[in-house]
């Protein structure tokens, strides 16, 4: 058994990767090595950690629904689907030939559709500012207009207005107000497809059975952006604006790809412009199974490795904390409405920056070094969102693990490596080496097994036991592709 072999069958251990790849795939130039398919098993069933399906190339709806959500507000950089195989209506026909092909599972998505999101400081003249002052103004308002009818409309005869209704009434409103008719009909209508959006998102979550709140009217502050969808011309570090003409902005990283939309937005620490750009389709993963790494993410450290290295936690938090806790305190002293009150708040949204900045610094550092050094990460896939309730939460929220999580799938997305989200259950109890249960409780440090005598940091331990999820995860989804090997 070559030295490949040999690490890859040690890490793997009793659910060996042999036992669930086809004897094809240990001859695929992305096979592992030569596995020793004999050996000393416990002859247990392979467990495959499927918490959003079986996952196949380059995502499924997990992945999806992990992108979409929120993605822009966090990661600049991110991604969306694309269904190459919908038109086809069945899941047993190859997206790319059409030929009929069995599957274990649903089928797989080859590639997907990258897209970026670019985000240029924007600088505009004080002429230019105020004009784009008044039109983000005017959008709002529109905004509360256009909440206001559907509110009414539907009290009174219990159907909404469609986004086409009131794009026609927008029409009207630009022939009768010299005010709105200033403002580019495409600017507006952004504010009308946004309430658009907002409602589908209310009644997507009504329909999945959460509680999610009315759309709402917007303040003053609330409400800082708007798009210029196709109207927008990017040429020479500008950007033309209908009725603006050129506005200059700081082009720090060449723009790639086919923009697909262009936003104006204001925040804290000035104005922006958001280019969202369609990359094409991701490269195809070509990785070698017997590099990946299992990541557990913790709280005492960042992160531990399966190779036993820890990354350790940056804590931002504590120390800007202490700066947002101290203008937090001088803006409640001041009065509400007042111009100091003003001055206060813009200092505690900027230390609240800050500390994003941080976070999100370290997060994409140590998401490229982690996917330039390793072809397959495998990492829990934790439920985020019940966890910070808990006592936990301001560690969690500074770990900042779901940032970090979403940075992995884009950086990975982009280089052809891939990321896995593996079932967390028992990842700490199990030994890496027997899978062996060995309760242990949360102070616990190490890892004592009685059956096979392993003693290991806990974490390291259960960074094994990722490590091997994932790789029989990945050698799962690898026979899949080989079973559609005589088209691609
Ligand atoms: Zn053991």
């Amino acid at each position: 058994m070559s030295g490949i072999g040999a690490v890859v069958n040690a890490a793997v251990g009793h659910e060996r990767v042999a036992d669930v790849l086809p004897e094809t795939f240990l001859r695929d130039p992305f096979s592992v090595g030569d596995f020793d398919t004999g050996g000393e098993g416990r002859g247990r069933q392979a467990m495959v950690p499927t918490p959003g399906g079986d996952l196949p190339f380059g995502g499924d709806d997990h992945f999806v629904n992990r992108v979409t959500s929120g993605a822009f507000k966090l990661e600049p950089t991110f991604y969306e689907p694309r269904t190459i195989h919908a038109d086809l209506g069945s899941q047993n026909h190859c997206c790319r030939c059409k030929g009929y092909q069995r599957f274990p599972s649903r089928p797989e998505r080859h590639t997907i559709q990258m897209i970026r999101t670019y985000r240029y400081p924007l600088r505009p003249t004080k002429a230019q500012e105020a004009v784009l002052i008044t039109w983000i103004d005017r959008c709002r308002v529109l905004y509360n207009a256009a909440l206001e009818e559907r509110r009414t409309h539907y009290k009174r005869f219990g159907k909404g207005v469609t986004r086409y209704d009131q794009q026609k009434s927008l029409t009207i409103i630009r022939a009768e107000d010299p005010s709105y008719a200033e403002v580019p009909a495409v600017v507006l209508r952004s504010a009308l497809d946004r309430l658009d959006k907002a409602y589908k998102a209310f009644f997507r979550r009504v329909k999945a059975g959460e509680t999610p709140g009315y759309p709402r009217f917007k303040g003053k502050d609330r409400f800082d952006s708007f798009a210029l969808m196709g109207s927008a011309k990017i040429k020479n570090s500008k950007v033309h604006i209908l009725k603006i003409g050129p506005v200059k902005f700081h082009e720090y990283r060449p723009l790639k790809g086919k923009p697909l939309d262009v936003r104006i937005k204001r925040e804290t620490n000035g104005w922006f412009l958001l280019i969202q750009v369609d990359l094409g389709e991701s490269p195809p993963k070509n990785v070698d199974l017997s590099n990946s790494v299992g990541i557990d993410l913790g709280l005492k450290e960042f992160a531990v490795l399966s190779n036993g290295e820890a990354i350790s936690n940056p804590r931002f938090g504590r120390g800007a904390q202490e700066e947002l806790a101290k203008r937090q305190r001088v803006m409640a002293r001041r009065k509400r409405g007042s111009r100091s009150r003003a001055r206060a708040k813009v200092l505690v949204a900027k230390a609240h920056l800050h500390i994003k900045n941080q976070r999100l610094d370290f997060c994409r550092k140590t998401a490229k070094s982690l996917v330039d050094r390793f072809d397959v990460v495998s990492h829990e896939e934790l439920q985020i969102k019940n966890m910070v309730r808990g006592t936990l939460a301001r560690s969690i929220n500074d770990a900042a693990w779901g940032q970090f999580i979403q940075c992995l799938v884009s950086k990975a997305e982009e280089a052809g490596k891939l990321v896995i989200g593996v079932d967390p259950r028992g990842t700490t109890q199990e030994c890496s080496r027997c899978g062996g249960k060995v309760s242990k409780g949360l102070s616990q440090r190490t890892h004592d097994c009685p059956h096979c005598g392993l003693t290991l940091d806990r974490d390291h331990n259960a960074a094994l036991n990722i490590q091997r999820r994932g790789q029989v995860h990945t050698a799962k989804a690898f026979s899949n592709r080989q079973a559609m090997a005589g088209c691609t």
